[in-house]
């Protein structure tokens, strides 16, 4: 069966690979010049990549794992130590780690908390405990039954202290969706925190070698074309046609330069695009069906990623770091934690700015001052002194509309992959599965919606 495919993300490219495995042909049909899109990274003049996003992988990602192991390039996951760490603001230039011990879970996340007594008191960390005890209990229906709350709301009614917000959930909070504790679901925390707990690796980090776009798009791109299937860069979907039954009879794709439209004809259909641009591109019929109207619930959130080049070291750690600022949400030190990237003398810094929402419309030299002044707060070492680090480059990639916004309520307008018009199916992180808005989520939606398309195709 032949099967169009709008969008080269990681859910599209996945879709793809496992239509291939049953036997399927994907002609995959991408928007942009680049394959990968949240993943998208590009190389400048000096031959130096910068990413859409710092991309981590974590151990709790099953199907994101196997497709590596699928694909035979599980060795370019550089696996950090299991540790967690964050800046400490009131003393700046200094860590606090949270170290999770070689021990079975939950017994190594427990250590891991216990042992750090640099945030959280321990009436603190006892309050936290006991808030979790439902959770723990009554396990995923739980979990989504806080959908209702915001992570502030939830912790205020669990009777855990304010101050635990402020020392580790805004950290969290702004990683997992750009957000703060005061707007993030709590079915989104409680769904992280229950797989770092109960898997023993599921708060592992790796980073990839190198940029996403090279190191694990294309490999992808190689496997789905040497089974026949093809993938088309600057082919941007421009409106899903229909015939008289309702279904899609066609993807009209606009030309490049002012060539004609091209109509592009398969067996079955799917939109990998984000749910931003589907909403948009509705045929007037859908608009009708609750199916699709769901979608207008889910907007994608802002987000800005930076790579500030410098003349020296800044720091060795070899790891993702929790800035606990103000404006920015995790770092890290890519030329040491990424071999692509390494220098053993100059540091690469790539930070995500979140939340975003009053930054996205700035200048990139306005936001590369703010976080310039931010990193003086963090390496005082480095910039308090008579021979301040100097700035040698950087590149400000903004990304209007990321990953949908985890607000309270968000579940139920996620939409399954399957859709009412029975040849047109979605994929992508915003739809129904058990991961956040992620690559794992990405990758398994391209998954689940292959399975369905290969499953209608036997009945
Ligand atoms: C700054 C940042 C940091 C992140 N950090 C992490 C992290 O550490 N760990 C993690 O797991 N996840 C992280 N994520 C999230 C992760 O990148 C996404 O969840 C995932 O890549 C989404 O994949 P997707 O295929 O669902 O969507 P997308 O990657 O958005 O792919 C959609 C594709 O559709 C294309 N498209 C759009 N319109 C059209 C059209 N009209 N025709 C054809 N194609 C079209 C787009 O160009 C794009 O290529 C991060 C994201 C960002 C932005």
């Amino acid at each position: 069966m032949r099967v169009a495919i709008a969008g080269a993300g990681l859910a599209g490219l996945s879709c793809a690979k496992y239509l291939t495995d049953g036997g399927h042909t994907p002609l995959i049909l991408e928007r942009r010049d680049v394959l990968g899109g949240k993943v998208a990274a590009w190389k400048d003049a000096d031959g130096d990549w910068y990413e859409t996003g710092l991309h981590i992988f974590f151990g709790a990602y099953p199907n994101m794992l196997q497709l590596f192991k699928e694909l035979g390039i599980e060795d370019r996951l550089q696996w950090k130590e299991h540790a967690m760490i964050f800046n400490q603001p009131e003393i700046p230039g200094t860590y606090s780690r949270f170290d999770f011990p070689n021990l079975p879970a939950p017994i190594n996340g427990v250590i891991a908390i216990l042992r750090n007594n640099d945030m959280l008191t321990w009436g603190e960390k006892i309050s936290f405990a006991k808030g979790l005890i439902p959770a723990m209990l009554q396990g995923q229906k739980y979990v989504e039954e806080m959908d209702k709350y915001s992570w502030s709301e939830w912790m205020k009614r669990q009777n855990i202290p304010v101050r635990v917000e402020k020392e580790v959930f805004i950290a969290m909070s702004k990683a997992l969706n750009f957000i703060n504790p005061d707007e993030i679901s709590a079915t989104i925390i409680l769904t992280a925190l229950n797989r770092f707990l109960q898997e023993k690796n599921g708060s592992k980090m790796a980073f990839l070698d190198g940029s996403p776009t090279e190191r694990l798009c294309e490999p992808l791109v190689d496997y789905i074309t040497k089974r026949g299937g093809e993938v088309r860069l600057n082919a941007p979907l421009k409106e899903f046609l229909l015939d008289p039954a309702g279904h899609v009879s066609g993807f009209s794709i606009r030309g490049d330069n002012g060539a004609t439209d091209e109509v592009v004809t398969a067996d079955a259909y799917v939109s990998a695009m984000p749910v931003d641009p589907l909403k948009t591109m509705l045929p007037t019929p859908w608009k009708q069906m609750e199916f699709f109207q769901k979608l207008e619930g889910l907007e994608g959130v802002p987000v800005i990623n930076l790579h500030l080049w410098f003349d020296r070291k800044l720091t060795e750690i070899d790891h993702l770091l929790f800035s606990r600022s103000p404006l920015l949400s995790v770092y890290a030190d890519m030329s040491n934690t990424c071999r692509g990237y390494a220098d053993p003398d100059r540091s690469m810094l790539e930070l995500v700015l979140a939340p975003a929402k009053d930054w996205i419309s700035k200048s990139d030299r306005e936001i590369v001052d703010a976080t310039l002044a931010e990193l003086e707060k963090l390496f005082p070492q480095h910039f308090g002194s008579e021979n301040p680090a100097q700035l040698l480059k950087s590149h400000v990639v903004k990304t209007p509309r990321s990953v949908y916004k985890a607000t309270p309520g968000r579940e139920q307008y996620r939409p399954s992959q399957q859709t009412p018009i029975s040849n047109f199916y979605l994929t992508g992180d915003y739809t129904k599965q058990r991961y956040l808005a992620s690559m794992e989520g990405a990758v398994l939606s391209g998954k689940l919606t292959a399975q369905a398309i290969i499953a209608a195709a036997r009945a």
